[in-house]
């Protein structure tokens, strides 16, 4: 999962805060900041990416909305339907979790071939179990769909992915040069899954680069890697 940054809040033509009328209309300024990817299964879309409330406006049980966390730019990413769906109305203390926004969560996730992702064996408790909460919240290790819809495609998407990252790879090794690496990132981008292409091409500290400072993949917490494009403890983050 890439760990992203979405600074500060926007400012409106006059120098101030933005005051989003309603939450929706933060979307576009969170695409300019995170890109257009799902900030938990890192997806690429376009019409059905929806603001997401980390913790949500109206958790199962309340009332009324939240208004505090309605509005609230520090507690908007981006989400897909599925992760959305998943995460549902459950109501979140961000401490249980760790989040892209504030961990290092690509350090936290490991990525493999075949649409797996795990926890990272490195991770220890108490620390794997919120890894394994933030998974589970978000149903990522969901086994492509059975039922006729299919509506769940991230998993098999991923997988494609993943393939398609390693046949790259070896194309490269064929043909290694500038042109081949900026084709193998533009094809990054439009995909999507961005934990899959660095984890395929980790051992290529200029490809990590490249995807790291890839200009579609907004907001990424660059200084989460060292200059050789391996994770690091996010500053003022449990990883
Ligand atoms: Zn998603």
């Amino acid at each position: 999962m890439r760990p992203v940054e979405r600074g500060t809040i926007p400012k409106d033509d006059n120098g101030n805060d933005v005051a989003y009328s309603k939450y929706q209309d933060s979307r576009g300024d969170l695409i300019k900041r995170l890109g257009d990817y799902c900030s938990y299964c890192e997806m690429q879309l376009d019409a059905s990416l929806a603001v997401e409330h980390v913790q949500p406006k109206k958790p199962k049980g309340a009332n009324q909305v939240i208004q505090s966390r309605l509005l609230d730019w520090n507690n908007f990413l981006l989400a897909c339907t599925n992760c959305n769906s998943n995460k549902g109305s459950t109501d979140i203390v961000l401490s249980d979790y760790i989040w892209p926004d504030k961990n290092n969560t690509f350090k936290a996730i490991e990525y493999q071939k075949g649409g797996i992702v795990r926890v990272s064996p490195t991770v220890i408790s108490p620390l794997k179990e919120k890894v394994e909460r933030l998974i589970n919240l978000v149903g990522l290790t969901k086994q492509p769909s059975i039922e006729k819809e299919a509506s769940d495609r991230r998993w098999n998407k991923r997988r494609i992915v993943w393939d398609k990252a390693e046949r790259a790879k070896d194309r490269l090794q064929k043909c290694n040069n500038d042109y081949m690496r900026e084709q193998i990132i533009e094809t990054a981008e439009s995909d999507g899954f961005w934990s899959v292409w660095m984890t395929v091409f980790y051992q290529d500290a200029d490809m990590l680069n490249r995807l790291l400072s890839a200009a579609s993949y907004k907001g990424t917490s660059r200084q989460s890697f060292d200059q050789n494009g391996s994770p690091l403890i996010r500053v003022a983050g449990e990883i």
